[in-house]
Order: C-alpha cells, then structure tokens, then sequence
C-alpha cells in the first residue's frame, strides 16, 4: 500500500532522489484513481438501497387498505435496510482499516482467540441454518497484529462459508504451523464459486451472480477486506474451490518467534502440527 509509497520519500541521495519521487507520485496518482473509483461505486451501491426504500415506503402508503401488499412490501424493505446495515458496517470496517497503520497498534496476538471470536460472531446464523461450526487452533500461535483486525478478517471468511452453503452441512476452521507461517484455513461444503470468477472475488464491491444463492445483503466487500487485513499483516489469503462442492479459504499470516524459554528446549518446526 499506500503508506509505504510514501515512505520511500526519505531516499537521501542526488539523482536517484528524483527517480523516487517520479514512482512516489505516480503511485499517488494511482492511489487517487482508486479512490476516485471506490467513492462513486459506493455512492452507486448506497443510492440503490435507499432507492429502493424509498419506493417501497410508497408503496406501503398507497396499499394500506390492502393488508397482503403491506406486508410483502415491508418485507422487502426489511430485506434493503438489512443490505444497507451491512454495507455501512463494511464500510467502517474499511475505514478502521485505513485510518490507521497496524504496526503502530501492533499486539501479540493468539490465533486460538482469534478463531474463537470469529466463530463466536458467525455461531447464531450457522445454528438457525443448521450448519455445523467447528475449529480450534493449537495452542502458542501468536502473530504480530491488530486483534480487532484479525477477527473481522477471520470473521467474513467464517460468515461466507455459513453463508454460502446449504442447511446440514458443515463449517471447518483449521489452523496449523507451515514453517514460520500459520495457515488458517476455512473450508465449507457450499455451494463453490466458478473458476472464472475466482481471480475477481477479492476485488473491492465484486459478486459472483447473486442469484445463485439466497444470501441476501451482501455487499461484495467482505473478501477485499480480508484481502486488505492479510496484507497488512504481512500475509495473504488464497483460495481453492469447487463449483457445486465447497471452498477453502486460506489466511496466512507470518508467525512471531517463540520467546526465549529458559531451562527446556523450544519446540521446533512440525512438532505443533
Ligand atoms: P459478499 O458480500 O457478496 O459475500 P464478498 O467479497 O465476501 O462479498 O464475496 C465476494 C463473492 O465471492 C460473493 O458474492 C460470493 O459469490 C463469493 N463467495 C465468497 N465466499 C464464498 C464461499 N465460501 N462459497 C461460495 N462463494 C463465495
């Protein structure tokens, strides 16, 4: 990202100095385009919610002798108000990440926790669907990072999983220790996302053709907001899937050394697997 860019500024020396500032500007540029583009699109991804409330607000009133019609139309607005909720919710999420450099608030933090939290938050809608949620991680692995970070990023791959896949199946988290990264891995047996789509998922407001599944309110900003926590945190997320069979989502993340222990012998590479 964009702070980096700028911080490549502090170059001391003569000619290359020059050289510096013409990528530094460039990327600036760059950064501005992006902006640009992500403010209409979400103007345009605001506008038709409330469009759309609009119009059933008056809907409502002009039926209101006819009971039926009400209560489809406030249905219906139910259902915008919900998408609307959940955009604004991603926005801040965005925004929190944006507005501040994780290192700086960087913590220890204990990828059990973690995963804790994150199935914590997607438990209630997996039990109403009848979705098994399940995951633990092993003990002592600890990452550099913003906790709240972390579970939000967690936390969207856990909710599509849910979200994305039928009654009476299954949600698994797993975490393991890949040599000095941890693997976090969600995997679902849903309904699999085309291998066409898969490079454009983690764009920023990108859906795979809603009318596939019966996820309502989605924003298709979740997973660019994943995409946005790995990367700060020096990781990335990749993912597998097979259309009509499942998917996996995977978060890597580099692992902070083991503090010293005096006395014993630190456990090695693969003993924690
Ligand atoms: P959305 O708000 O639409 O869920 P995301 O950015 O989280 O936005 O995901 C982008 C698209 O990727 C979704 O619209 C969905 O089609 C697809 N997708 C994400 N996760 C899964 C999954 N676990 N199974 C199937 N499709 C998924």
């Amino acid at each position: 990202g964009d702070k980096l860019a700028v911080s490549v500024r502090v170059a001391p020396l003569g000619s290359r100095l020059v050289v510096v500032l013409v990528e530094d500007r460039t990327e600036a540029h760059r950064i501005d385009a992006v902006r640009r583009d992500f403010v209409a699109n979400v103007s345009h991804e605001l506008k038709t919610p409330v469009g759309a409330l609009a119009l059933l607000s008056e809907a409502v009133l002009s039926a209101s002798d006819d009971p039926e019609a009400v209560r489809r139309f406030a249905e219906r607005m139910q259902r915008e108000a919900h998408r609307l909720g959940n955009l604004v919710q991603d926005l801040i999420d965005l925004s929190r990440l944006e507005s501040h450099d994780p290192l700086t608030r960087a913590e220890r933090v204990n990828l059990a926790e973690v995963v804790e939290d994150a199935l914590g938050r997607a438990r209630e809608v997996a039990a109403a669907r009848d979705i098994e949620l399940v995951g633990s991680a092993p003990p002592g692995l600890v990452v550099l990072g913003d906790f709240d970070q972390l579970v939000t990023g967690l936390g969207n791959l856990v909710g599509n999983a849910v979200n994305y896949s039928p009654e009476q199946t299954k949600v698994v988290v797993a975490v393991r220790r890949e040599g000095e990264l941890a693997e976090i891995s969600v995997t679902d047996q849903g309904i699999g996302i085309p291998e066409q789509e898969l490079k454009r998922i983690f764009e920023r407001f990108y859906r795979v053709d809603p009318a596939r599944s019966r996820v309502t309110g989605g924003t298709g900003l979740g997973l660019s907001i994943v995409k946005h926590i790995a990367a700060t945190h020096g990781g990335d997320v990749t993912v597998w899937s097979v259309e009509g069979s499942g998917s996996t989502f995977t978060l890597r993340l580099p692992l902070l050394g083991d503090p010293p222990q005096s006395g014993e012998d630190r456990a090695d590479d693969g003993v924690l697997e």
